[in-house]
């Protein structure tokens, strides 16, 4: 019989600092990470290309046919291709961070998305980042942590790292995008953005990269420390 696989379930609002810390312990464990907010940002793309509203549900539901979505393990990570278009840093713009959070409160999207990162999970070794990865991706996994922090926290961070990416962007339309994005992501019907219960919790609004690492590793150890 195939050895179980072992999943780490990493999810949080925006800005939470889930992607930092998912890819430095995935580093450090040998674990292949995958961001699956990676995965409704590439369907925003083709929605917003095809020049549709972001709300425009029918719309989008008629164009989930003509959407073939993969992911290549590549050093560890996972690469998205759109109809084998290899999908880069075109999903981490402001407007199509509105066309994820849109998108994803399409049932029709979750389900289009669901077996593809199941499937990663059932043959890797993985931590997942995510909003529901805890209460309905994996809901078997081993770890599940909840992270936060607050609001202007992590719009600091997003500013920082938009910034440094050469993007033109206010601190002030930041915050109010990620205000708006965990209201729209929390209080949708379908998998809000919401613990698990069996998740624990873990707010590092005053904590730097190390130590934000040192927590995670240490919740890590507490629950699979054997199993490493
Ligand atoms: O994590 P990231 O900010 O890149 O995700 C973009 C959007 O995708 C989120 O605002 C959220 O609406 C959606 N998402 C989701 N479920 C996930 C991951 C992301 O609904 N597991």
């Amino acid at each position: 019989m195939k050895k179980p696989t072992i999943k780490i379930a990493l999810d949080g609002p925006s800005g939470s600092g889930k992607s930092t810390m998912a890819k430095l312990l995935a580093k450090e464990m040998g674990f292949v990470y995958i961001d699956t907010g990676s995965l409704y940002r590439t369907i925003g793309l083709y929605v917003e290309r095809k020049g549709l509203d972001s709300d425009d549900i029918t719309g989008i539901v008629s164009l989930l046919p003509e959407i073939n979505i993969t992911m290549q393990l590549v050093d560890g990570g996972g690469v998205v291709f759109l109809n084998g278009e290899k999908i880069g840093d075109e999903i981490r713009t402001p407007k199509i961070s509105k066309y994820a959070s849109d998108v994803s409160k399409v049932p029709e999207v979750r389900s289009f998305l669901l077996e593809l990162q199941r499937n990663i999970a059932e043959n890797n070794n993985v931590i997942m980042d995510g909003r529901d990865i805890g209460t309905v991706i994996l809901p078997d996994a081993q770890v599940k942590i909840f992270m936060d922090a607050n609001a202007e926290t992590r719009a600091r961070r997003r500013f920082d790292e938009l910034r440094a990416k050469g993007q033109d962007v206010k601190y002030e339309d930041v915050l109010s995008d990620i205000i708006w994005r965990d209201k729209n992501d929390s209080e949708r019907a379908l998998a809000p953005a919401v613990p698990a219960e069996d998740a624990i919790m873990h707010d590092n609004s005053g904590l730097n990269i190390q130590e934000n690492l040192e927590a995670l590793k240490k919740i890590i150890k507490e629950k699979i420390g054997n199993a490493l």
